[in-house]
């Protein structure tokens, strides 16, 4: 049994990841402040006397004895993570320090949840671990862009400076249930326009490309990563298959059964053109872990949160 810290804990994907590692027999430490997480998302683990909830806030220091952390802190979505850039950057930044810090302290192994924002809008398709990417240093995204390449920088300066036990993902598009349903990034905006019968909200031409990854397969990955030994990535973990968004929002207008209809919205500064990731690194570092779950298949479950969620209202 171990003793984890998971920082965003009570966030989308850090609900997930708490809910496995308790699963697995551990104890789990869960840390948020609330900014984008919900106590919603793990009130289910709350009488499970392994798990453990913290509000803090990741840029102020924390002290604590585990084993493993993982830092998933901070908002990723854009009207989240745009709507205070500066705090943005210091929850990358000054979290990233502190966590460090104190995995360096108590000899703990730390994983960064990292993104294919590093890649930027890329020139080199699909994205693999070796492009440095195409990032604008000034632009709206740039809080969260930047923020997570200067946390990379200061995971690698702790490894080779400190020794620090690190791990780096690279995180492509999840999606999944425990989404917010006013979240703002694609996936969950269209199944809630499709389940109230809303206009379906494109930005752009919809010509433009991502890489969806369910979330059941992204936690795999992640667990895979943290006990590897030897290795601290980063390592890209997405699905491979790529959708314009014409696409996905057609998917989910037939898997609701859907009579919205598809409008078109001025495109976001800075919008990446297309992501798609190379998972080579992923299969031969995580013993041949590669998704398992089609856009399809992960569009149900996620559609039936929703619905759920909705006529819960
Ligand atoms: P999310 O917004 O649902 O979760 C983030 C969590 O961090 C929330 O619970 C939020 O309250 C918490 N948080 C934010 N600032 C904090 C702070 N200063 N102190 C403590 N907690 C704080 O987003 P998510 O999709 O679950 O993302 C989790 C992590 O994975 C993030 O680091 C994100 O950058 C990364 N990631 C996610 C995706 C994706 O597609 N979902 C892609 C790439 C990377
Ligand atoms: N997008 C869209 N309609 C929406 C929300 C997003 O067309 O209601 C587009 C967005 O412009 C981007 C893609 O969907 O091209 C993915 O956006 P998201 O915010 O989910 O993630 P990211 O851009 O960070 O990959």
């Amino acid at each position: 049994m171990k003793q984890i810290l998971v920082t965003g804990g009570a966030g989308f994907i850090g609900s997930h990841l708490c809910e496995r590692l308790l699963n697995e027999g551990n104890i789990v430490i869960c840390m948020d402040n609330y900014f984008t997480g919900r106590k919603q998302n793990i009130v289910h683990l709350l009488n499970n006397p392994n798990f453990e909830l913290v509000r803090h806030d990741v840029t102020f220091p924390y002290y604590v004895e585990v084993d493993e952390i993982y830092n998933l802190a901070c908002p990723a979505s854009p009207p989240h993570y745009q709507f205070d850039p500066v705090s943005t950057t210091k929850t990358s930044v000054i979290g990233a320090i502190n966590m460090l810090g104190l995995a360096k302290r108590i000899k703990a192994r730390i994983l960064q949840a990292s993104t294919s924002e590093v890649y930027g809008d890329p020139f080199v398709h699909p994205q693999e671990e070796s492009y440095w990417g195409n990032v604008n240093p000034i632009g709206i995204r740039s809080c969260y862009d930047e923020g997570k390449r200067c946390a990379e920088t200061l995971f690698m300066d702790y490894y080779r400076q400190n020794n620090v036990d690190i791990k780096i993902i690279r995180i492509f598009n999840t999606y999944g249930p425990n989404m917010r349903p006013d979240d703002g990034r694609v996936v969950s905006n269209f199944i809630v326009q499709a389940l109230k019968g809303e206009n379906i909200t494109i930005y752009g031409d919809g010509t433009q490309t991502r890489s969806f990854q369910y979330v059941d397969d992204l936690v795999e990955g992640m667990t895979r990563m943290m006990a590897t030994e030897n290795f601290t990535g980063p390592v890209n973990l997405g699905n491979p298959g790529e959708f314009t968004m014409i696409e996905l929002a057609e998917k989910v207008i037939s898997l609701t059964n859907s009579k919205s209809k598809i409008t078109f919205h001025p495109l976001p500064a800075d919008d990446p053109k297309q992501r798609k990731p190379n998972i080579t690194l992923a299969k031969e570092k995580l013993n041949g872990w590669e998704p398992k779950i089609s856009l399809e298949e992960g569009l149900r479950p996620t559609i039936a949160y929703f619905r759920q969620y909705l006529n819960a209202q």
